[in-house]
């Protein structure tokens, strides 16, 4: 038997979460199992488990977008018992049993070995939103968007891919604009590498096709007229790096920023993407992290909390990022 987080569907179509145990051969296909040591609580997993976000395909589920942990046992030649692995995406805790278990079952071909510099723990208090964010950046970079080039901007700077993405950034020199609804968190975001930090209101109301040119990059978690005021903004040859809706899914800007600026707009996913990028940010990541300030920006819960943690991530009120102890 192992502990895990469940989402079921209920009679009446509405879902219903518990913790308890589950028995192991109840777990999916795959041919590696993994002995979950931490995962984490992202936006996508605040979503399924509170049902606010069509995300979770089949019930019941296991929530959980990423894990770290032991491999257990494997079917796989490349990959043996004892070896340290990270999971993001794949569509696992949406349509295949995820990490908020003490057990988890999956395709080899997803798991990404752990570097040696970080600890399944440090690996989670980075996450399916610090990996992100390093994607972020990465597209920055590939677009030549150097720290020489300008300022960058980071919305939703004080959530868990903003925190990255600030840390990152700051590590390599650029200089950051953050930009936050929570006022309150200015020293925290300063003390994260941010030089500047803006109020959202600034970015949320419809605005001009085109506004003062600032920003050499940015990397927008907001969507919606956020995301459109963002490349309203951006200086000639500006890059925007969009990966989130926090704000909105939809995108109500003009052309007038890519025609008459050249501004590039870059789509991130991370959960799809192909393994040598992966690698490559996991690779940057553990070269870049600074240990304590990722402590810093992490709080910690057990797996009984979960649900609870869920609905106050969404309610804006968690910063950076929760890491789950699961075993
Ligand atoms: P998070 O920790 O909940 O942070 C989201 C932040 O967005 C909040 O802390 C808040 O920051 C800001 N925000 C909330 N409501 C907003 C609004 N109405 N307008 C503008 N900003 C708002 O979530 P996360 O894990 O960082 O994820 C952020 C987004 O990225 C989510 O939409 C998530 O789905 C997406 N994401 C996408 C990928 C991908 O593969 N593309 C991967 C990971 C995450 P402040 O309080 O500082 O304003």
């Amino acid at each position: 038997m192992f502990k895990a987080v469940m989402i079921e569907k209920t009679t009446d179509g509405a879902q219903s979460v518990s913790v308890g145990d589950v028995a192991d051969n109840q777990l999916p296909e795959g041919d590696v199992t993994v002995r979950v040591e931490w995962s984490t609580l992202n936006y996508k997993d605040a979503l399924a488990i509170t049902g606010r976000g069509p995300i979770v395909r089949s019930f019941p589920m296991v929530p959980g977008i990423d894990f770290a942990g032991v491999v257990e046992s494997s079917q796989r030649e490349d990959i043996k018992p004892g070896t340290r692995v990270i999971l993001n995406g794949w569509g696992v805790g949406e349509k295949h049993w995820g990490g908020l278990a003490e057990k988890a079952r999956v395709s080899g071909d997803w798991l990404v070995p752990l570097p040696d510099r970080l600890t399944t723990r440090q690996a989670m208090e980075i996450g399916t939103a610090g990996y992100t964010a390093m994607l972020c950046v990465q597209a920055l970079q590939r677009q030549e968007v150097m720290p020489d080039k300008g300022p960058i901007l980071v919305t939703g700077a004080a959530g868990g891919v903003g925190s990255v993405a600030i840390m990152l950034l700051g590590r390599l020199g650029y200089h950051v604009v953050a930009v936050t609804g929570r006022p309150e968190e200015d020293a925290y975001l300063i003390g994260l590498g941010a030089k500047e930090v803006l109020p959202r209101q600034a970015f949320s109301a419809p605005g001009k096709p085109l506004d003062k040119a600032r920003w050499a990059g940015a990397v927008d978690v907001a969507g919606g007229v956020v995301l459109a005021n963002v490349c309203a903004s951006m200086a000639y040859g500006g890059v925007v790096t969009a990966c989130g809706l926090a704000a909105d899914m939809s995108f109500p800007s003009t052309v007038a920023p890519f025609i008459l600026r050249g501004v590039t707009l870059v789509g991130i996913d991370s959960v799809m993407c192909p393994k040598d990028k992966r690698l490559a940010a996991w690779t940057r990541l553990a070269e870049l992290i600074d240990p304590s300030k990722l402590e810093a920006m992490t709080s910690e819960i057990a797996l009984d909390d979960a649900v609870n943690a869920a609905t106050s991530l969404l309610d804006g009120k968690i910063r950076g990022r929760v890491v789950v102890r699961v075993s």
